[in-house]
């Protein structure tokens, strides 16, 4: 299972703009299959844990702020090699820099809100699976179990 799997947040002014279909159908026609998803709206401690790894960085506050503006949608995606093609799919994080097709370029509005969130490892994407939802509930596309990812 170990590179299978990625966490992707569709953010909360993407949410605003209504484009929650268009982006999931952007992730199904790039060969993900969203195995897991919830809407919810983060609180400030939740954003800022979920985001400590940057908590040094200048936007960190503003960062904070942004992700706790609205409801915040959170899905695990399935895919052979998920983290990396599922970066690709998004795009640069400035998306003034994002390639035409990606998410980003179509959907983000600048660098802060950038429309969509993406593990960076599979380390990572462990441990935000494991933030948003509980293992003994995670489903593989074909309904079994997710017994390690
Ligand atoms: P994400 O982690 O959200 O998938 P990313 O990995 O492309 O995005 P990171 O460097 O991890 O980019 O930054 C996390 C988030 O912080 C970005 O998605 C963006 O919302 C915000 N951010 C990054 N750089 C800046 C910046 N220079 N100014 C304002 N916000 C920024
Ligand atoms: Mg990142």
């Amino acid at each position: 299972m170990k590179g299978n799997y990625t966490l992707t947040m569709i953010k909360p002014q993407a949410v605003k703009n209504q484009n929650i279909g268009n982006i999931l159908a952007l992730i199904n026609n790039g060969g993900f299959r969203i195995t897991a998803m919830k809407m919810l709206v983060l609180s400030n401690a939740q954003a800022k844990a979920f985001y400590a790894i940057h908590k040094e960085r200048p936007f960190y506050g503003e960062l904070v702020e942004f992700m706790t503006s609205g409801p915040i949608i959170a899905a695990v995606l399935e895919k052979d090699n998920a983290v990396l093609d599922y970066r690709k799919l998004m795009g640069a994080t400035n998306p003034a820099d994002a390639d035409e097709g990606t998410i980003r370029k179509q959907y983000a509005s600048n660098i802060q809100n950038n429309a969509v969130h993406g593990s960076d490892s599979d380390e990572n994407a462990k441990n935000e699976i494991n933030f948003f939802f509980a293992t003994n509930n995670l489903y593989t596309s074909c309904g079994e179990l997710v017994e390690e990812f």
